[in-house]
């Protein structure tokens, strides 16, 4: 028998804020799905130490995931394995298609996050997995007493730039100005450790190899406008993220600010009826785990208001524009 795929909520992406949304909607007994393509968690898989959740000194990534994962399974909601190609209005529902069927919907929460950046310089490609990386948890103990780099002046740069010093011997941190972007605490750890080195004013220009490794970077002083090239093993780029706003048929009919981010008023409302957004994919301040986390509660509690309102509300009347249609009208 086909399966019903009609839902209050279906909430799109297993980070901190699609698992915080069915948590919030699992409680209100709402009956939500949460689609995700891979192992729930988000970027969360991808941090080693978190040491700005309230209440965790210090927790995993992974295992803040586990958690918040099995507390949103304990309301209810059901986590599908799921990759999302389109979300589309239909009446006022909303369609959500994925490579395994559709979902029908009152609301959407895309909670879908964002796509690391790539650098775009000759190289990049072509060594990606084999010495080039964006994600040092993953890759960073296959760089044992080895020499990298890490490109990026934002917070995920100096934050693995750090980690990374756990295997390699050294890490050398290159970015392009010559103020950091990172939080103070954080650049000030990577300027302290004696095995990091940071190279300002430069950016990485090729990538090189032999054997289908990683040997040599280029670096180019953005002020004198030298090169020289830097011996490393393996090339770390944190340069940011874009966000994953592709489901849309016209982008240009969903508000959004100059690099993709998607815009919502105070309850996380998108300019499409129906559709929230929550955590990294929305344009704010700043992208954190915490951020992520009241974003997706506010959606979610909105949802389920609205949700409770349309229930509660009067069956509508058909309006006709040219005369009365209700048989207690009709000759008055
Ligand atoms: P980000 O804050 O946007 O920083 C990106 C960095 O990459 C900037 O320094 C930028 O330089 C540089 N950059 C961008 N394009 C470049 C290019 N083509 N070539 C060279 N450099 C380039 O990104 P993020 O560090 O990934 O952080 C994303 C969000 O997650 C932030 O809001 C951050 O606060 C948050 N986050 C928080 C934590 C934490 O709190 N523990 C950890 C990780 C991430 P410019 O500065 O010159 O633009």
């Amino acid at each position: 028998m086909e399966k019903d795929r009609r839902y209050d909520v279906v909430i799109i992406g297993a980070g901190p804020a699609g698992l915080t949304a069915a948590l919030y909607a699992g409680r209100a007994r709402v009956k939500t799905v949460l689609l995700e393509r891979g192992a729930p968690g988000g970027q969360l898989l991808n941090t080693e130490a978190i040491e700005d959740y309230p209440g965790f000194d210090q927790i995993t990534g992974p295992e803040l995931a586990q958690r918040m994962a099995d507390q949103a399974a304990k309301f209810g909601v059901q986590l599908e394995t799921a990759r999302v190609t389109g979300i589309h209005r239909r009446g006022d529902k909303q369609l959500v298609q994925t490579e395994d069927g559709e979902y029908l919907a009152d609301y959407v929460i895309l909670t879908a996050g964002g796509e690391p950046l790539k650098l775009g310089i000759p190289g990049e490609s072509e060594f990606q997995g084999r010495g080039v990386s964006q994600c040092a948890v993953c890759d960073g103990a296959f760089f044992k007493e080895e020499e990298v780099a890490v490109v990026g002046g934002g917070d995920a740069a100096l934050e693995e730039a750090v980690f990374l010093t756990r295997f390699a011997k050294k890490v050398y941190i290159i970015h392009r100005r010559e103020q950091f972007r990172a939080q103070a605490i954080l650049v000030e750890a990577a300027r302290k450790h004696p095995k990091v080195e940071l190279i300002t004013n430069t950016v990485v220009t090729e990538v090189t190899g032999e054997e289908g490794q990683v040997k040599e970077i280029t670096l180019k002083d953005v002020v004198s406008g030298q090169t020289r090239p830097l011996k490393v093993t393996g090339l770390f780029v944190f340069i940011g993220f874009q966000p994953n706003v592709q489901f849309f048929d016209h982008r240009e009919h969903v508000e959004h600010d100059p690099l993709g981010f998607l815009v919502t008023d105070s309850t996380m409302q998108t300019s499409l009826p129906g559709i929230y957004a929550a955590g990294d994919v929305r344009s704010q301040l700043t992208r954190q785990i915490t951020t992520a986390v009241g974003d997706a509660t506010t959606a979610a509690i909105d949802a389920v208001k609205k949700l409770e309102a349309k229930k509660h509300a009067p069956t509508p009347v058909p309006v006709d524009l040219y005369g009365p249609t209700r048989p207690d009208l009709v000759g008055s």
